[in-house]
């Protein structure tokens, strides 16, 4: 029998490394065992989010919207520029570097804390067994006190739109195109499609994409998202909403797609396609037969708030359990149960955990919409603010967007927070800090903000719910 762990962590996204040092932070003896490998056959950490995910989708919107800058919007400021050019290879060579940046550094954070790292597939075998199969296929059972899956999740595929080596892909092709694709087809209108759709229309690709539903970013407060559609559709984001796909056809090097709309049945023609349909649980072979955790109706490993599966000692985190599918998320529980099985008290507010989507300007929200608000039959009251009123936000040429505020209209609690602009997704750490600590909104009003910052637009937006934002025509008097 090999060594004997006090926690073994299965997978190294942001929910299992992060589990794994915080375990190891804790005192406890603690190993976690990693399958992906890289192109070059090295087993990397970071799962999702650092290969496939967050950083390299990040560095490719960074890179496009520098490029529009220069090419769209340097002039407007004063800066004559000659026609830049889009190198795509340096620009995957860049989002490369920023990758193995990144993986190198938690396999450091890895060594400096002590958690042993195992190469190779694990699966569950008892409540205190984790059998490691490595990349030469021999097996190793390792036993632990306690188990921490961390699976994470991978890409939904459907069936009128079947997967190909490079015209019909996932997000993971679409971080690898060599070349702008004249025609790009997106199929749904979440966060990945919009994310995705930007960067190759930003580097002049035809965009269009295709959202079975028809309503546009429904989670997001219905002013914002109507605001996100305007401005995106000002970039050239062509969104048919209501398009459901229903086929699709390669032929030679192109891809024919079939869908219904409400004047029927359509069809265009793409010269890739990218299916960003949302994501499932993985939990494929993670689980051997007979150790009895169970699976909820829709295939995420069953956890209570606190992330215990139903076996003693054995906890599911991340994409592969309920709740967003967000690498903050995922950490935040590998945080909590690491403390769990130190033996500290440890629970997660899963009311207040941010999104946002890094378009340009970015989207970001915490909380309650006023819809939500509404449909729960609470009172509320709301304050927005619009950047173009905004000193710093017109100095940045970056003056499109708003924010808007949503508190009970009894105790002036905030209930939540959704922007739209440059840097939301910085700008809403007020909100997520806010109703941590149980704010109302006139405590963001009293507040004293940097000036000229673009954050004073949430101080002013706090100040608009009670009708008294300064920088603004439509006051109520006491
Ligand atoms: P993962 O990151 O999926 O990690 C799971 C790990 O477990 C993998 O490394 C896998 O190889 C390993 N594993 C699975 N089974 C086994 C096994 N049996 N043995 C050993 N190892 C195993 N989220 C954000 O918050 N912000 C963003 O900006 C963002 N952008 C994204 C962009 C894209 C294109 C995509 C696809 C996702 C993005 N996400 C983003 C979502 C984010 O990547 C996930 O929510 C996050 O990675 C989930 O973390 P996790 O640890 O649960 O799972
Ligand atoms: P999503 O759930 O955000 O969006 C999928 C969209 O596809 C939905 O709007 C859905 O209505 C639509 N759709 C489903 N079937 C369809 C069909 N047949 N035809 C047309 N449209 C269809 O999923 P995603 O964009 O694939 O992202 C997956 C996950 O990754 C998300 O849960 C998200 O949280 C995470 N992610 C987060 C970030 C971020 O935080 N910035 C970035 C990328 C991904």
């Amino acid at each position: 029998m090999a060594d004997k762990f006090d926690v073994i962590v299965i997978g190294a996204g942001p929910g299992g490394y992060v589990a794994a040092i915080r375990a190891a932070q804790m005192g406890l003896k603690t190993a976690c065992v990693e399958k992906w490998v890289n192109k070059e056959g090295k087993t990397v950490h970071g799962g999702t989010c650092l290969n496939v995910g967050c950083i390299p989708s990040k560095a490719l919107l960074e890179t496009s919207h520098k490029f529009v800058e220069a090419r769209d919007h340097f002039a407007e400021v004063g800066i004559e520029v000659d026609e830049p050019k889009a190198n795509i290879a340096k620009m995957l060579e860049f989002k490369n570097s920023v990758i193995n940046k990144n993986v190198g550094g938690i396999s450091a954070l890895f060594k400096a804390n002590g958690v042993t790292s195992l190469e190779g597939k694990g699966k569950v075998t008892s409540s205190t067994e984790v059998e490691v199969t490595d990349h030469d296929g021999n097996a190793t059972t390792y036993t632990a006190d306690n188990i921490v899956i961390a699976a994470g999740s991978v890409p939904v595929e459907i069936p009128p739109t079947p997967l190909t080596d490079d015209l019909i892909v996932t997000s993971t092709g679409a971080l690898e195109f060599t070349e702008v694709p004249k025609r790009l087809g997106v199929i749904g209108a979440g966060v990945i499609g919009l994310e995705l759709g930007s960067v190759w229309k930003r580097l002049g690709a035809e965009v269009t994409v295709l959202e079975a539903m028809d309503s546009f970013l429904p989670m997001v407060d219905s002013a914002i998202a109507k605001e996100t559609q305007k401005l995106l559709k000002k970039q050239g984001l062509d969104i048919k909403l209501g398009a459901r796909v229903t086929g699709s056809e390669v032929k030679d090097s192109e891809v024919v797609v079939k869908y219904t709309d409400g004047d029927g049945e359509q069809e265009m023609t793409f010269d890739k396609l990218i299916v960003c349909v949302g994501r499932r649980p993985y939990t494929q072979g993670v689980i051997a037969d007979g150790v009895g955790v169970e699976l909820d109706e829709r295939g995420f490993i069953f956890v209570d708030d606190q992330c215990r599966t139903n076996v003693p000692n054995v906890y599911a985190i991340g994409d592969c359990v309920r709740g967003p599918m967000l690498a903050h998320k995922a950490s935040e529980e590998g945080v909590m149960v690491a403390d769990i099985i130190a033996g500290h008290k440890a629970e997660m507010n899963y009311d207040v955990i941010p999104s946002v989507i890094y378009t340009s300007p970015e989207v970001a929200w915490v909380g309650m919409t006023e819809q939500d608000a509404k449909t729960k039959g609470i009172e509320v009251k709301t304050g927005s603010f619009p950047f173009s009123a905004n000193g710093r936000a017109l100095a940045n040429n970056a003056p499109e967007g708003m924010a808007k505020i949503i508190a009970d209209a009894e105790t002036d609690r905030i209930l939540g927070m959704h922007i739209v602009s440059q840097h939301a997704g910085e700008l809403i750490a007020q909100g997520v800090i806010a109703m941590e600590f149980g704010s109302s909104a006139e405590d963001l009003a009293l507040t004293c903000y940097a000036h000229p910052s673009t954050s004073e637009a949430i101080h002013e937006a706090a100040l608009a719910v009670e009708g008294h934002a300064i920088h603004m025509a439509n006051r109520k008097k006491r």
